[in-house]
């Protein structure tokens, strides 16, 4: 696999488009030592990114909760994304818009340092290997919990909150899972390391957790909005552990898991069932409108 430093093109950088292999930070960095860094995950289609304006607020919220200012609009944001895949022809692909601070100051006070953005794309597939995303991928469960919504900036994307996200994907994998469910600080069912998770019971209904201690990703946002349409009752609430063997479906969302259906969790099985496969069509038919 071709190292992400060494591909070809231009990254947007500062308002610049550099050559990709010159998008440098310095070892001494802020945003490397200090985790004082946002991001963006978007998906392009068809040379269109989907719903670009609702991820540039987030990433202007994201970067607000964590003090930073971004030295632009969220227009220029908006157009240097769309700029971007234009330069480097990207048609179906990932953007990626980060937000950090510089070097100006190198210890946990970083009130002067500069804050740089930069965006990059490239064609990209599928996030789960292509098999799994129709029959289904296996999750264990992390042994680390999202933490309680006073102790991090927890309903943002800020690169601090993937350090446990990392830790619980690797175990998983050790293990032989694709992905790992996470528990919330209570207990509680929260989320998958990179997407949000729905569950359906054998009545049809759907059941998700509430977004108060993890991210409210626009996918599940966007799902809820395609299920709803189409009659299904969606039910947000606390959602036990010990409840997963009663559910017969399961999936995630995300930009990147975009809908992917769930075979099981540890010893929990199930069906990769009509609605999920309904609910995938929709989302692939939504993405593309024009
Ligand atoms: N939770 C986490 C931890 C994520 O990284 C993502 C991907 N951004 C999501 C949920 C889903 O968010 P979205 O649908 O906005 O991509």
């Amino acid at each position: 696999m071709m190292s992400y430093d060494k591909r070809s093109g231009k990254i947007w950088y500062n308002n610049d488009l550099v050559e990709w292999a010159e998008a440098k930070i310095h070892v001494l960095n802020h945003g490397l030592h200090y985790a004082s860094c946002v991001f963006e995950g978007e998906r392009v289609y068809e040379k269109s990114i989907f719903k670009l304006e609702e991820h540039t607020s987030r990433l202007f919220y994201s970067a607000k909760r964590m003090g930073m200012t971004i030295p632009y609009t969220e227009k220029e944001i908006n157009d240097a994304c769309n700029k971007i895949i234009l330069v480097q022809n990207v048609e179906n692909g990932y953007v990626r818009p980060t937000v950090w601070r510089g070097s100006e100051m190198m210890a946990i006070s970083a009130q002067q340092t500069k804050i740089h953005v930069a965006i990059a794309t490239w064609e990209w597939g599928s996030y789960f290997d292509p098999k799994l995303k129709v029959e289904g991928i296996r999750l264990n469960i992390s042994n680390w919990r999202k933490p309680p919504p006073n102790t991090i900036p927890w309903d943002t994307k800020a690169s601090g909150l993937y350090m446990i996200n990392t830790l619980s994907k690797h175990e998983a994998e050790q293990q032989g899972y694709a992905d790992s469910l996470m528990l919330d600080h209570e207990g509680n069912v929260a989320e998958a390391t990179g997407a949000n998770v729905f569950f359906k019971d054998k009545n049809g209904e759907i059941h998700t957790p509430i977004p108060d201690c993890f991210l409210d990703g626009i996918t599940r946002r966007t799902v809820i909005e395609i299920a709803k349409s189409k009659g299904i009752k969606i039910n947000e609430r606390k959602i036990k552990p010990e409840e997963l063997r009663d559910f017969v479906g399961c999936f995630l969302t995300g930009s990147a898991a975009e809908v992917t259906p769930v075979s099981c969790i540890v010893d929990n099985q199930f069906k990769v069932c009509e609605t999920i496969i309904d609910l995938n069509k929709s989302y692939q038919t939504l993405v593309r409108k024009k």
